[in-house]
């Protein structure tokens, strides 16, 4: 159900966002490649929260998305690589609920070394919201 929570929370900031606004139309995500989540339960929350929080402001709304991919930064040597899926589903499961766990699994291809940044790829970014004007 974790579509849901998030769901929930881009919403609570869709709302103060497009404060002001009498309809949006269109909203433009972009979601980090370890969240892994099912995307079409995560769009149909969306609407359903939307719709009711204020069904007139979010009627015609649109959700467009691209995946972000994930970028990794070593602190040691400062190589930089990507995600690459476990053939271990249950670890995949675990990075897919908290991807702080990601550092439990990983470790820099070129030293090594457990210790590295998440640069990109494990946040919901909403990059554009348009609507019209009250
Ligand atoms: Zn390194």
């Amino acid at each position: 159900m974790h579509e849901w929570a998030l769901a929930e929370a881009v919403i609570a900031f869709l709302m103060s966002a497009s404060h002001g606004m009498r309809r949006v139309r269109c909203v433009k995500l972009r979601i980090g490649e370890l969240y892994q989540m099912d995307m079409d339960i995560f769009i149909t929350a969306l609407h359903e929260i939307a719709i009711a929080e204020d069904s007139k402001r979010f009627a015609d709304m649109k959700i467009t998305w691209e995946k972000e991919k994930a970028l990794f930064k070593c602190r040691h040597c400062g190589n930089e690589w990507n995600f690459k899926r476990r053939e271990d589903d249950e670890e995949n499961e675990a990075i897919h609920f908290l991807p702080e766990l990601i550092h439990a699994f990983s470790r820099c291809p070129a030293c090594g070394c457990p210790d590295f940044d998440v640069v990109r790829g494990k946040g919901i970014l909403v990059e554009r919201i348009e609507g019209e004007q009250q």
